[in-house]
């Protein structure tokens, strides 16, 4: 068996789990929370982590958030620690998982931050902004976005188009298949590749298309591995993915290194070890995220 199925030993070739280094030309993947649909506590979850997903990448001086799900919590104040006075957000969806540590997320609060925030999900005209207003609002919560004192700069795009935040960082997007919409990322500098694709289902034909054609020949691929194939045949029309299918997209696009991501709350450490070994097995370099791991591209 592949070393990379086993539980706590070293991530897969070429990926090291280490600090983020202060470089011009590095590309740094950071996981603040993996978790999918709920946040989880108990020490039968403690290796991979119990937070709701938050990615952070940070790439030459830039740094760029991936979802403010329960992760953000604890990525708030690192990065005030590290004396952050810009960063962009950039949201998969407002799915409650995806959104729930806004309000808890700290350098919003800092006058001295400024925060561009990008989504690209909507089916309904909705905007950035109109996201943030109808998530913090009452009865659901006791304070609306106007307690944020960074300024904020929101930017709504539609999925399929490219972004380009920095000269340095190129973006391209492209619309997942889940329910009310969501966004796949693929995030380049400097002739590397990032995608963060999560909360998708693919058509009962076969492989989603447009997600090979977004991840071709990527570095790293981050990817829903919420069900195995026994769950999904219950939960078929949920919006979400498996390992398997996160495998078979990995071999037909030529992807290198595949991430198993928004792990399903329904499984322990031992479950994503075994689901880990599993899939290493199929495609070898595959691991799953864990929180606090750091993987440099
Ligand atoms: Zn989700
Ligand atoms: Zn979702």
């Amino acid at each position: 068996m592949c070393r990379h199925g086993e539980l706590g030993n070293g991530p897969s070739a070429g990926m090291e789990r280490r600090g983020l280094l202060m470089s011009k030309a590095r590309f740094e993947v950071r996981f603040w929370g993996v978790r999918g649909s709920i946040a989880c506590a108990g020490r039968q979850f403690d290796g991979f982590g119990g937070n709701t997903p938050c990615i952070e990448m940070r790439i030459g001086d830039h740094v760029l958030v991936f979802d403010a799900g329960s992760g953000a919590r604890a990525l708030g104040p690192q990065l005030i620690r590290d004396g952050i006075k810009s960063f962009d957000l950039f949201f998969s969806h407002c799915h409650y998982d995806h959104i729930e540590g806004i309000p808890f997320f700290d350098p919003l609060y800092r006058p001295d931050m400024n925060v561009t925030v990008w989504s690209g999900h909507h089916v309904d005209g909705s905007t950035t902004e109109d996201m943030l207003k109808q998530f913090m609002q009452a009865p659901f919560f006791p304070v609306g976005p106007e307690v944020f004192r960074a300024k904020l700069d929101c930017r709504t795009f539609h999925a399929g188009e490219t972004l380009d935040p920095y000269p340095d960082v190129h973006i391209r997007t492209a619309r997942l298949r889940h329910c009310n919409g969501s966004v796949g990322y693929r995030v380049e500098h400097n002739g590397k590749a990032v995608c963060y694709v999560t909360d998708t289902e693919h058509p009962e034909t076969g492989l989603d298309e447009s997600i090979i054609d977004l991840i071709r020949d990527a570095d790293v691929v981050i990817y829903d591995a919420m069900y195995t194939p026994e769950e999904y045949e219950a939960t078929r029309g949920f919006g979400h993915s498996t390992w398997v299918q996160g495998v078979a997209l990995c071999k037909a696009a030529n992807a290198k290194q595949l991430v198993l991501f928004h792990h399903n709350p329904r499984h322990d450490d031992d479950a994503l070890a075994a689901i880990e070994a599993q899939a290493s097995e199929c495609r070898p370099g595959t691991i799953a995220a864990r929180e606090g791991m750091a993987l440099s591209v």
